[in-house]
């Protein structure tokens, strides 16, 4: 059985709802659909989430009551059927009411994740209703009774795979299993989710756990691009990644893939195809376990990166020294995405600032710290092999004109990562797609 995932745009309108209702009927088959919010709800939701934290109670009545008017309009123009409508209407109504029965006082991260869980709940709902409406045998899989997180954030792959399984067992014979992205519950049976863009983590998750043939991505651009398609023009998709190329991807910037939906299919090495709802038949991208030589295949950027510097002759042939710079990142919990080293110096880059200061003081006890902040990784990613001649050349040759901070290469056999300032960003992405993908000097 293939997972297919339709994010938020694909799900955006009843249209859109229909659309993605004939695509996956077309071949036939038994697939197993994860569905986010429609597009702009998971963002409504968090609206109200903050109206409630900052304790006006009637700004997020506002965003709850537009939001029901749009959904209420959703349902009249979805189903055919009066029975239909009033089912899901009645649904939709009591959905709404528990939106607006929280309050400011008390309110806390738990309920926070209840508010916030809404969207997937209401869009499996409806495109379920709407397929058992046009006579179709289909299920929809509650992803709280299998979805669930540890005490690390990371998924419970064996309690998924059990309680997924003992799902799909449980009913039998379905054409089509709809379940929600997203959303989960942590240890404490609480409501839970996967972090803002996890549907497609989901969607990875589950392939795994279900030994799925395949994993698909369904959004609104055909693939992943070579360059960022919102920030470049002429970008292309590209046809194919190694699963670390599209995890370095994924990581710096290419939003159409969150970055943990790689492992979990990596690893149970179950091919990944990014498609194009707006263009079905488009081939997409295929990601997978294998590498296409000598290609740079795509680049990517990721904002709001700060870097640090600390330089001491006198520590660092001492060794001993790096372990206590690591670990003074690893107290405060903060990962850090490059790192260069010198005789008397290590520069690093972090994106995760909320322990800055007191990083930075502990830092100070082993030499002089430097700060820039507002800096941006740019990430080009392909066959990188170190024995292939000319390839970081001609990344480096297209950036000669931008003053670039830190070079990391070697890391991985797929990438070099430059750290830039942000406000370069935009001329180093063009460069870079000039250079490498259309042909100019
Ligand atoms: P969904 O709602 O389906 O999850 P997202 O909005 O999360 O979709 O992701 C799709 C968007 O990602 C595209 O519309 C595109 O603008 C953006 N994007 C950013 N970088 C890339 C890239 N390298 N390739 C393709 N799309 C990209
Ligand atoms: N609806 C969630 C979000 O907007 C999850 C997702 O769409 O992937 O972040
Ligand atoms: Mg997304």
């Amino acid at each position: 059985m293939k997972v297919l995932k339709f994010g938020g745009t694909s799900v955006g309108s009843p249209q859109r709802m229909k659309d993605v209702c004939k695509l996956i009927l077309e071949d036939g088959q038994q697939k197993l659909v994860v569905l986010s919010a429609m597009s702009g709800t998971t963002n409504s939701l968090v609206e109200i989430t903050q109206y409630l934290y900052g304790g006006n109670k009637a700004g997020a009545g506002d965003v709850i009551s537009r939001l029901r008017t749009k959904y209420t309009q959703h349902v009249a123009e979805l189903y055919s059927t009066d029975q239909y409508k009033n089912k899901v209407q009645k649904f939709i109504d009591d959905k709404f009411d528990f939106l607006a029965s929280f309050s400011p006082s008390n309110f806390d991260g738990d309920q926070e994740k209840e508010i916030l869980a809404q969207g997937e709940l209401i869009s499996t709902f409806m495109v379920t209703s709407y397929l058992t409406e046009t006579g179709i045998k289909a299920a929809l899989l509650p992803a709280l009774d299998f979805m669930r997180i540890n005490n690390d954030e990371e998924p419970d792959m064996e309690f998924i795979s059990e309680n997924a399984r003992k799902q799909l067992d449980q009913n039998p014979g379905c054409q089509i299993y709809i379940t929600q992205g997203f959303i989960c519950r942590n240890m404490s049976g609480a409501v839970d989710n996967l972090k803002r863009g996890g549907s497609d983590y989901t969607a990875s998750i589950l392939g795994a756990a279900i030994k799925a043939d395949e994993i698909q991505i369904w959004t609104d651009i055909d693939g992943m691009h070579n360059n960022d398609p919102r920030v470049v023009d002429k970008t292309e998709a590209v046809r194919h990644l190694h699963f670390e190329e599209a995890a370095e991807l994924a990581y710096f910037g290419a939003k159409i893939l969150h970055p943990t939906c790689v492992q979990p299919a990596k690893f149970a090495n179950i091919p990944v195809r990014l498609l194009n709802t707006m263009e079905p038949e488009a081939p997409g991208t295929l990601i997978n376990n294998t590498t296409e030589a000598d290609k740079i295949k795509a680049v990517a950027a990721k904002d709001n990166i700060t870097a640090i510097k600390i330089k001491s002759s006198r520590m660092l042939l001492a060794h001993g020294f790096l372990r206590k710079v690591f670990e003074i990142f690893e107290s405060y919990r903060t990962s850090i995405d490059m790192i260069c080293t010198s005789e008397v110096g290590v520069s690093m880059s972090i994106d995760d600032t909320k322990h800055l200061n007191e990083i930075v003081a502990e830092l100070k006890k082993y030499g002089t710290v430097t700060v820039d902040q507002d800096m941006c990784i740019i990430c080009v990613v392909g066959d990188m092999d170190w024995e292939n001649l000319g390839f970081e050349s001609r990344a480096m040759e297209a950036l000669k004109d931008i003053p670039v901070r830190m070079i990391s290469y070697g890391g991985s056999n797929y990438n070099i990562s430059f750290l830039i300032k942000e406000s370069d960003k935009k001329r180093a992405l063009q460069r870079l797609s000039d250079v490498l993908f259309n042909g100019k000097e």
